[in-house]
């Protein structure tokens, strides 16, 4: 019998560990990469003799695929993928394609915002439950290299829409949607209900057997709820108002009840601050009850757990100031919820490249806590336009202009929060790099 060709495009993480998961169950694998691939995964995929090639899609090599692994990266309207769709050739990603050689429970994750903050704390609550676990997907680790090398028991994936739009038969055990608010428009024909629509994907395939677990409080996910059927068991989580079955938040407890155990725990033991962690912590504290991880295992976890870099990451506090790193806040959102987590005067940095954004929602905030705001980025205008009538906005280019001149803003017992509300490409690689620069311009002070 002739063996099945896979044909994987996008030789980075996700790419890597599908190729060689690929070879392991005897498919005929070819990795294609448009760019460069890294020395580290050439010398992966020749040890594993794996054939590829880069800066190129050789459409003689790829077209005869009986299926094609598409790095979350590359668009619908790529050339080569536009060619393959007219073809006919099934597209999936890196996480469908894992799944069919796993029997582990699968704890899924998506959310415009929130994502990698839940799905670490959610892996932390599991480790630190002595589970055999391991973690997935958008957080930066392959799913299919861990089920070619690793026997985890269970897995916690974090899934972007992109990942998600890519699957079709994998099924979530327990399936988390944090949140829906716009963000990738540009990927999905500046449409919102596509988008919304590939954030459920999460939840396709489940039967009455698994769970899902999703916000309560936001609007479009409520409404979409209503507008369709699900099989699984439902476990909603709310800030605002009592749940029967699923989370929600007194003055002083979280509290979450599945009908067969029930869990308090006080909200200020939560390691995480602000209302978004409180619903993070829910999402993952609902996981681990329905996991059969016990009361005093979540409640220790949920309150010693360290927090993710570069998300409100309290960094040091230099002359009483502290410096908090919120580098990852690329949309208006997560800004809003960092302004809305902090109680002492705010001297805000912000800026980079504006993806759309509608900077009304902040303006409230901003006028009852923001002292000042610093714009960092090649081009100010929008972030001037936006709040130069209700407080002073300085512009800047760098983060070391930038740094010094919030540090000169600020006072003792003041913030200084980095929370730009847009990507980093003008003045930096990535958000990852623009919250290194501003801890190590925040050491030379
Ligand atoms: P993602 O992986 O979805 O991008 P992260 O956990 O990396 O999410 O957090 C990104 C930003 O979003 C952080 O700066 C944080 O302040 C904010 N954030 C975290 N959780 C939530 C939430 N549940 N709702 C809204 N904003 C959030």
């Amino acid at each position: 019998m002739k063996q099945k060709r896979i044909v994987i495009l996008g030789a980075g993480i996700s790419g890597k560990g599908a190729a060689i998961l690929a070879k392991k169950h005897g498919f005929d694998v070819f990795v294609s990469d448009y760019g460069k691939i890294s020395t580290q995964n050439k010398t992966a995929l020749v040890k594993e003799n794996i054939k590829f090639e880069e800066k190129k899609h050789s459409t003689e090599l790829i077209l005869n695929a009986d299926e094609i692994i598409k790095s979350p990266g590359i668009p619908e309207n790529a050339p080569i993928i536009i060619s393959a769709n007219k073809k006919g050739i099934p597209i999936i990603s890196e996480i469908e394609f894992a799944g069919r050689f796993t029997n582990a429970k699968l704890i899924c994750i998506t959310g415009s915002n929130g994502k990698t903050t839940t799905t670490e704390l959610t892996y932390h609550i599991f480790k630190k439950a002595g589970l055999n676990v391991g973690i997935a997907g958008n957080v930066g680790r392959s799913f299919a290299m861990q089920v070619a090398t690793k026997n985890f028991k269970y897995y916690i994936i974090e899934l972007s829409s992109f990942q998600l739009d890519g699957m079709y038969n994998f099924k979530a055990d327990i399936a988390i949607l944090l949140n829906i608010t716009p963000d990738h428009l540009d990927r999905y024909n500046n449409n919102f209900q596509n988008y919304t629509n590939s954030k459920f994907r999460i939840t396709q395939n489940m039967t009455s057997k698994d769970s899902f677990i999703f916000c309560e409080d936001d609007k479009v996910i409520l409404k979409e709820i209503k507008n369709r059927n699900f099989k699984a068991q439902m476990f909603p989580f709310s800030v605002k108002k009592k749940i029967k079955k699923g989370a929600y938040k007194t003055q002083h407890k979280i509290i979450i009840d599945i009908i067969t155990k029930n869990f308090h725990m006080k909200n200020g033991l939560l390691s995480l601050e602000g209302d978004h962690n409180v619903y993070n912590s829910m999402a993952a504290g609902i996981t681990g009850l329905i996991s059969g991880i016990s009361n005093e295992n979540i409640k220790n976890s949920l309150s010693d757990f360290a927090g993710v870099e570069h998300r409100l990451e309290k960094y040091i506090k230099v002359r009483g100031i502290q410096f908090i790193n919120d580098s990852k806040a690329t949309n208006v959102n997560s800004v809003w919820y960092a302004l809305q987590s902090i109680n002492d005067p705010i001297v805000l940095i912000m800026g980079g490249i504006d993806k759309g954004n509608d900077y009304g929602i902040l303006k409230d905030l901003v006028n009852r806590k923001v002292k000042a705001i610093v714009a960092m980025g090649t081009n100010n205008k929008l972030i001037v336009d936006a709040f130069s009538n209700i407080v002073a906005v300085y512009d800047t280019n760098s983060m070391d202009t930038a740094v010094k001149t919030a540090y000169q803003l600020a006072n003792e017992g003041e913030v200084i929060l980095l929370s730009p509300a847009c990507a980093s490409f003008d003045l930096f690689k990535n958000y990852e790099d623009r919250g290194k620069k501003f801890k190590e311009k925040i050491r030379n002070l």
